[in-house]
């Protein structure tokens, strides 16, 4: 997988219009069992991604995913930025500049290792891990950009009917079931994105 500067632009346009487009559906997802700040955090934390664009797309393919992650810490705040933030960061720190496709499958490994570190959380629990994990079983099993993406929208339908254990939709205990997780649905339109964009 080589990313050229412009192939590294239209990815991180791709991703940043994924959560901005959709920030009031996710604001929405939050507001029925969180606090109802998701889809203005992620919104919050994209535009400054952009911002930073023309010098973004100028780093290596490790650098600016560890600038766009410490953008994500800095920017998107709640719950979500340290995580999400990281995600991107360990991915930067763990891929190198022409990423194969194994490189890729044990670097989204070590940055899901990261995130359930920073969370002190594992799937099952009703977060963006129940899409990072199942999805990454799906890209290290050889599955193409379709199969990658429909499971990734697929686990985050699946976060509906779980209970809350990490985060504030936690607090709702057994009255978090029955709605989709708000991080999940993002972490599902990241990948769908990601994947829309980039060649398996
Ligand atoms: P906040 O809850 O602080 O307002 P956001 O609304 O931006 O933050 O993000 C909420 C999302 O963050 C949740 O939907 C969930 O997916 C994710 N999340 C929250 N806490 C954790 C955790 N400990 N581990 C993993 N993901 C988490
Ligand atoms: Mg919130
Ligand atoms: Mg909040």
């Amino acid at each position: 997988m080589s990313l050229d500067r412009v192939a590294r632009e239209r990815l991180v346009r791709a991703l940043a219009g994924s959560v901005i487009e959709h920030a009031d559906e996710l604001t929405s997802l939050d507001q029925a069992i969180g606090d109802g700040d998701h889809g203005l955090n992620m919104k919050r934390g994209f535009e400054a991604v952009l911002a930073a664009l023309p010098g973004l797309a100028d780093k290596s393919l490790p650098e600016m995913l560890k600038a766009i992650g410490m953008t994500l810490v800095m920017k998107v705040g709640g719950a979500s930025g340290p995580l999400v933030g990281t995600f991107f960061m360990e991915l930067g720190k763990a891929l190198p500049e022409q990423p194969s496709r194994s490189d890729l499958v044990a670097a989204t490994e070590k940055a899901i290792e990261a995130v359930k570190a920073r969370g002190r959380s594992e799937a099952g629990q009703k977060t963006l891990l129940d899409v990072l994990v199942p999805v990454h079983a799906v890209l290290a099993g050889g599955g193409d950009a379709k199969a990658i993406a429909a499971e990734a929208a697929q686990a985050a339908d699946r976060t509906t009917p779980m209970q809350a254990i990490r985060g504030r939709a936690s607090f709702l205990g057994e009255r978090s079931i029955g709605h989709m997780d708000p991080g999940s649905r993002s972490a599902s339109l990241l990948i769908g994105a990601a994947v829309e964009t980039l060649e398996f």
